[in-house]
């Protein structure tokens, strides 16, 4: 498999080169030059596949033997031998036509383990087989920050630099990330929100000059190998429920922010998987609901919520998803974003509106009706949801079709956000790992707003010891 940029200026490249690359060096995203179609027959085999085999079978469409088989197959079995449940990603009916897709079992309790864990691995690999130092630079709302360092804390040949907004993330999340004391950790807290620190990234990244001097690798979903490892769950998930209800079809309902997880799912339905709506759950952070309703792409004011990891206006892989609805035209995508960046919003009309209304429903999830919901399913069922996954399944409950099963995604354990449980009156059981957090001493770094001040604080860090 090759890659290209959603602007058409970066020449078709190599699996491990996209990997590196990161953002694309023409400032779009790197995509599959041809979306690898898996037949009917296929299918059916990869229904009888465990998590890591079905892992295997996948990644090597889009590896193309850059990674020798044994070695891939090592990277995959280590990134998920940390997760405490052997399915990996189990699914648990809630009711009749509702499943929940539980992503949370990874060590820091979000879905983002599910990619961040094998990047990890996968940039230790790469710097120990090209020699290489790899600066790893990202920006969190707050559970890609804790995964990604996670995934390579104490590792030779790494360093980590996690940017979140100060104040702006759930405690335990900030503590996941700042209790780490190896020496390859900065945690930049940063007085601004998450489009603040996405943004200053995103530049630091477009600045050729300055990723190149100073190694930089990302791991926001910006780089598509988080999108390709997210793909998994959605065929094992439908695999589960086809066997458990003989259904031949289902819809997801996605908690979105970003736009990387939702994405991974169209990428699954364009490869072949019998995926009906693709349903949009936001939070009061609602652009993407207003662009699926009306084809008006326009960030609003920012709010915080109850669901801080979805607290994002500009969603960086919108550019994908608008690159497959223009028809895989770059011109045109880069004509958009373009216009996105002087003019500030993006219309689109006629048959890409169709487009995308065929592909996704949207809601968005205001306030108060998000501890409804978690309060509702808690009494119901006995199930208590984190307030993210909570959206995913209140949008799920207005945009499911009749008849048609419906699998929304638990996107985190509810342990990671208390402050929204509490608001429920629920009182729950902290995970030891968790409550163990909570007497550790955390380090990290304050700074305003200004991307000067981060270049300086990465400046230090890169050239200290
Ligand atoms: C990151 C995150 C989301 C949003 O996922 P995107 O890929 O950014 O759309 C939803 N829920 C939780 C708990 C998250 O950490």
């Amino acid at each position: 498999m090759e890659f290209v940029s959603t602007r058409g200026n970066v020449g078709k490249i190599g699996f491990i080169d996209a990997f590196m690359m990161g953002l694309g060096n023409d400032g779009g995203l790197l995509v599959p030059h041809e979306i690898p179609v898996v037949s009917a027959e296929t299918l059916q085999k990869w229904q009888e596949l465990d998590y890591q085999e079905l892992v295997l079978a996948i990644f090597s469409l889009y590896t193309n033997g850059e990674i020798p088989e044994q070695d891939l197959k090592e990277l995959v079995y280590a990134s998920y031998s940390t997760f405490r449940d052997p399915a990996v990603t189990p699914v648990r009916k809630l009711k009749d036509d509702l499943y929940l897709l539980e992503l949370f079992h990874g060590p820091t309790f979000a879905f983002k383990d599910i990619a961040l864990q094998f990047m990890g691995q996968l940039y230790t690999y790469v710097a120990a087989k090209q020699n290489k130092k790899i600066h790893i630079l990202g920006a969190t709302s707050g559970d890609t920050g804790a995964s990604a360092i996670e995934g390579v804390k104490g590792k030779d040949g790494i360093k980590i630099c996690i940017l979140h907004p100060h104040g702006k993330v759930s405690k335990v999340q900030e503590l996941q990330m700042t209790t780490i004391q190896d020496d390859n950790v900065l945690n930049l807290s940063v007085d601004g929100n998450f489009d603040d620190c996405q943004r200053m990234i995103k530049d630091l990244f477009a600045d050729l000059d300055f990723k190149a001097a100073n190694q930089l690798a990302a791991i926001n979903s910006i780089n598509f190998v988080r999108i390709m490892a997210q793909t998994v769950y959605y065929f094992y998930a439908y695999f589960q429920v086809a066997k458990q209800t003989g259904a031949k079809r289902v819809s997801f309902s996605v908690p979105t922010g970003n736009f990387g997880d939702i994405f991974a799912g169209y990428l699954a339905k364009r490869m072949g998987l019998p995926v009906g709506k693709l349903i949009l759950a936001t939070n009061e952070n609602n652009i993407l609901e207003r662009f699926v309703l009306d084809g008006l792409y326009k960030p609003g004011d920012f709010r915080m919520t109850y669901s801080p990891s979805m607290d994002i206006q500009v969603a960086s892989n919108f550019e994908r998803y608008l690159y497959y609805v223009l028809g895989e035209n770059a011109e045109q995508t880069r004509t958009l974003m373009e216009q996105f960046k002087s003019a500030g919003e993006i219309t689109i009309s006629g048959e890409a509106l169709a487009n995308v209304q065929a592909d996704l429903s949207a809601y968005g999830v205001q306030g108060q009706e998000c501890l409804n919901t978690i309060k509702q399913y808690e009494a119901a069922t006995g199930y208590l949801l984190d307030p993210h996954s909570a959206c995913g399944v209140a949008a799920a409950d207005k945009c499911s079709s009749e008849g048609e099963i419906t699998v929304s995604l638990a996107t985190a354990h509810p342990a990671k956000f208390n402050e929204a449980i509490e608001l429920c009156g629920i009182e729950q059981q902290f995970p030891e790992q968790i409550s163990a957090l909570f007497e550790k001493p955390q380090r990290q770094t304050r700074v305003d707003g200004s991307l000067q001040s981060i270049v300086r604080e990465l400046e230090a860090f890169y050239n200290g010891k």
